[in-house]
């Protein structure tokens, strides 16, 4: 973006969120950080464009936040702490509005998440927001997707289905009650990345993930990756009960298994760890459903209330 790109980056994007280590920020060809003594340094990156990721006409600020989040999330998933990002920001224009709003959400988030924007690229094209976030976490903790075994226990944090269900807020032919619809808005534009329980399941998860491509493909990831299957007991899968008054059952159990963008972390638990994760669970320091076991077999299998096993139809991901 020719048009006054440093004095925009300056105006809107010097100052965004505060964090230790930070040599070089924005200004210079690159930011400069200091990685402490004894820490990995997490590194992931998601692409948000408009029309595929969010509805082109959506406000500045929900997209810096759910920028942001989703990023975030997959540092949980890790067992990290957040501490720096970069924005890379396509724009069809400079619009000052946009930009203010979308720079001033964005500031409140880092501030929050205690991370810092030390650089990133602008130029000029069709709406697209790239965040790299980085983030530390001490050597030999982080949580992988790999080391999960047959017998582990499967959790899930949270609630599962609304992320999914808030594709509904795009569809005009939808009526949703104004409550519903808030609840819906804030959980796809201000996902909760699950920091606080990616940090206290270091040492006790064998594996972890964030729940972004739906849970059974997200957990099929996890026992992929360790040659294994996963028995699924459907009737455990935690659901807010006023979302199961949005469809019928079996829409419901869709939205829960395979619509994704949930952002919950699942992960696996060795059986000698698990009274340590029943105590934090009992002792509300950790929102999480036991949903299953980790199979010597591979494939996930979905198990009813009569303990049978049964077909799920998987859907695919839905783009606007
Ligand atoms: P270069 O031409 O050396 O790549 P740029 O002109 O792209 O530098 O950017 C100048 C400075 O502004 C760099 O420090 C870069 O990290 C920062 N920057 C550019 N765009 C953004 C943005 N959207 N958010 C934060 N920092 C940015
Ligand atoms: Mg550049």
């Amino acid at each position: 973006m020719p048009l006054n790109e440093f004095s925009l980056i300056e105006h809107y994007f010097s100052a965004i969120g505060q964090a230790d280590g930070v040599m070089l920020g924005v200004g210079d060809d690159g930011a400069l950080l200091d990685i402490p003594a004894g820490q990995h340094l997490v590194v992931s990156v998601d692409t948000l464009v408009a029309g595929v990721h969010f509805p082109p006409d959506a406000a500045p600020d929900d997209i810096a936040r759910r920028a942001l989040r989703v990023n975030l999330s997959d540092l949980a998933a890790m067992g990290a702490t957040p501490r720096w990002f970069t924005l890379a920001l396509t724009l069809p224009g400079a619009d000052m509005d946009w930009l203010k709003a979308f720079s001033r959400a964005l500031a409140v988030d880092a501030e929050q998440f205690g991370c810092a924007l030390v650089g990133g690229d602008t130029t000029a094209g069709p709406l697209t927001i790239s965040i790299q976030v980085m983030g530390l976490v001490p050597r030999g903790r982080a949580l992988t997707r790999v080391g999960a075994r047959a017998g582990d226990y499967v959790f899930v944090t949270g609630t599962l289905g609304e992320g999914a269900a808030a594709l509904q807020l795009f569809d005009p032919s939808v009526e949703l009650a104004g409550s519903v619809r808030e609840r819906l808005k804030e959980r796809f534009y201000q996902p909760m990345p699950r920091l606080r329980e990616g940090l206290a399941l270091r040492g006790l998860a064998s594996a972890a993930l964030d729940v972004s491509d739906g849970l059974l493909a997200d957990l099929g990831h996890i026992a992929e990756q360790s040659a294994l299957g996963a028995d699924l007991e459907l009737s455990a899968l935690p659901v807010a009960p006023w979302l199961k008054k949005l469809a019928d059952a079996g829409t419901v159990q869709d939205w829960v298994l395979s619509g994704g963008d949930d952002y919950e972390l699942c992960f696996t638990v060795p059986a000698e760890n698990l009274a340590a994760i029943d105590g934090m669970i009992v002792g509300g320091e950790l929102i999480a459903t036991c949903i299953g076991r980790m199979t010597p077999n591979t494939g996930i299998r979905c198990i009813n209330g009569n303990g049978m096993s049964v077909q799920v139809e998987q859907t695919g991901y839905r783009h606007f």
